[in-house]
């Protein structure tokens, strides 16, 4: 349905930060109720457009976790630019199952796996300054900027999360309850 006469379409960011883009396929998996919410809300930057930069938007959602200096980046450009910034999927809310590097140490990971893992032969660890620099750990993104919202889940269900969205957009505080709230 078209925003009524006046109202202004909102605008959503969305980014994949050390995520798998899964929860940007459940986000597609709300099927044509993809044409409803474009109804109502214009993308800005997203990996669905091809807006370099995000500019100032209504809601921003965040998949993924932090990894590396590029993701604080980004993350720190999303809370400047969105009124209301969300934490879609469990990397980003508590890091994820790539929080599971954090009890390795990072020098010995790069090494196994750029060096001396089986298979490989006069390989180097890229050092590119053109590559960001990976973090010791992984982050949820809490522990960096302030957060509004978290959607659990890995992912959270298209369901789930067109039923987050709704609300927000229909100006109720979001609440997903039994059964849409999991946390795998
Ligand atoms: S929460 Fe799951 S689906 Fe989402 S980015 Fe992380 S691993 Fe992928």
């Amino acid at each position: 349905m078209n925003p009524p006469v006046g109202q202004r379409k909102l605008r959503l960011a969305t980014t994949s930060l050390a995520g798998c883009f899964g929860c940007h396929m459940s986000l597609l998996d709300i099927d044509e109720r993809l044409f409803e919410l474009l109804d109502r809300v214009d993308l800005d930057r997203s990996p669905l457009t091809d807006i370099k930069r995000c500019g100032p938007c209504d809601i921003g959602l965040i998949e993924g976790g932090i990894c590396n200096a590029e993701n604080v980046h980004v993350l720190r450009e999303f809370r400047q630019q969105c009124k209301v910034l969300i934490a879609l999927g469990a990397c980003a809310v508590n890091g994820g199952l790539p929080a599971q590097r954090n009890h390795l140490d990072l020098g010995q990971c790069l090494q196994e796996v750029y060096r001396t893992g089986p298979g490989i032969v006069g390989g180097q660890v890229p050092n590119d300054p053109e590559l960001p620099l990976p973090l010791n750990q992984v982050h949820p993104v809490h522990e960096i900027v302030r957060i509004d919202y978290f959607i659990p889940g890995c992912p959270p269900s298209g369901d789930a999360i067109w039923k987050f969205l709704t609300d927000l957009l229909d100006g109720r505080t979001p609440r997903l309850g039994h059964p849409l709230l999991h946390f795998d």
